[in-house]
């Protein structure tokens, strides 16, 4: 099938020339990067030894779109697999306000101070949409991305969700590499970014604000089914009976709904990110879960799931793309519309016909 189908050449450095600017003092800025000039043995030596200014080198390389960028990205990902799968994956996630990066920054000192190397990714398809970014617009985790055992990388711009996601999975390989402990994912509850953050993270957690009311905070049936636990946030002075009141109710809420994972009941609990209460137990929530679930097999057992998950999403994105980069098959997709819309053949009639002409392309 070589030659036939034209693959969709993105813009590299457009696409590397992410939002990093936008975050005070974030670890070494990928623009303008020309990645071609770093060989990838000397890119994967970098991760391997942790040196930062390396490290977003080979991320950016995993964030370009280009051909030949993919063919390096791919060597760089098979030779650091083999390093990678030791950290824990945390998934955030809450309206913008909840104070997400203000947990970031609190959990993320704490957990440096503990010995533990952290790191921070986003996945934030709002650029997509509105061509701004919800997360990236503001100065967030100014202290934590300044520690050396922090590394803070924005949400790669540009593309579709299902492109972001999957630079943001490679990402985590690379990370992993380099010997991030934990990995701290946030995202906003836009569309289908929460499925895609839980399905690349090992504990999910949701940040709320008391007393907001659940439309005001876009809390959906659906997101409560992907998470593992509750912060309420904020819950300091006049707050604090508030949040103990949601605290309860969503303890009840959570009780009538299958858990998402395998043998872990949900937790709720009350904090402030601000004032760092709650942290600790935080902490302790997401050790005990990582000890039983390890213990029970459910921990690898759903990173095994989704890994396997996320080979078939690969292989239909591919599919698509190569159906829809096909020259032939639009042309005659095109007819197809049309004689549809005449009602001279059904929509059923007419895929068959379609798939007739691309399974003889291939
Ligand atoms: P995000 O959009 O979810 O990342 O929210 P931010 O972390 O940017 O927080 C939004 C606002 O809430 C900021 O002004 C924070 O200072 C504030 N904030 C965050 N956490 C707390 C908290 O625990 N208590 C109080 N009082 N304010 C907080």
């Amino acid at each position: 099938m070589e030659g036939k189908f034209r693959k969709p050449e993105g813009n590299a450095q457009a696409q590397s020339a992410g939002s990093a600017q936008k975050y005070v003092g974030a670890s070494p800025a990928p623009h303008k990067v020309t990645t071609e000039q770093i060989p990838v043995e000397k890119l994967i030596e970098g991760v391997l030894n942790n040196n930062r200014v390396l490290l977003a080198r080979a991320i950016t390389l995993i964030e370009s779109n280009s051909q030949k960028h993919r063919e390096s990205a791919k060597k760089l990902l098979s030779a650091l697999l083999p390093k990678a799968g030791n950290s824990l994956r945390i998934g955030i996630t809450g309206v913008p306000g909840a104070g997400k990066s203000t947990l970031i920054e609190t959990l993320g000192l704490y957990l440096i101070k503990q010995g533990l190397k952290v790191a921070v990714l986003t996945i934030d398809p709002t650029s997509e949409i509105s061509g701004g970014s919800i997360l990236g617009d503001k100065t967030r985790m100014e202290k934590l991305s300044r520690e050396k055992n922090c590394f803070v990388r924005p949400s790669p711009t540009g593309g579709a969700l299902g492109g972001v996601a999957r630079k943001t999975r490679e990402t985590i390989t690379v990370l992993e590499a380099a010997g991030y402990d934990v990995i701290l994912i946030e995202t906003v509850g836009v569309g289908q970014s929460e499925t895609e953050a839980r399905s690349m993270t090992d504990f999910f957690l949701l940040v709320l604000i008391p007393g907001a009311g659940d439309e005001l905070q876009g809390i959906k049936k659906g997101i409560m089914e992907l998470i593992d636990c509750i912060l309420i946030n904020k819950a300091e002075g006049e707050n604090k009976t508030l949040a103990e009141k949601a605290k309860r109710n969503y303890e009840n809420a959570l009780s009538l709904l299958r858990p998402a994972t395998k043998g872990w009941r949900p937790k709720v609990l009350t904090g402030s990110a601000l004032y760092s209460e709650g942290i600790e137990q935080l902490w302790a929530i997401i050790k005990q879960f990582e000890k039983e679930t390890k213990a029970e097999g459910f921990f690898q057992e759903r990173r095994q799931k989704q890994a396997l998950d996320w080979l078939k999403k690969l292989i239909e994105e591919g599919l698509l793309e190569l159906f829809y980069s096909d020259e032939k098959t639009v042309t005659k997709y095109n007819e197809l519309k049309q004689r549809i819309l005449k009602s001279e053949i059904l929509p059923t009639a007419a895929a068959e016909e379609l798939l007739a002409t691309f399974k003889q392309r291939l």
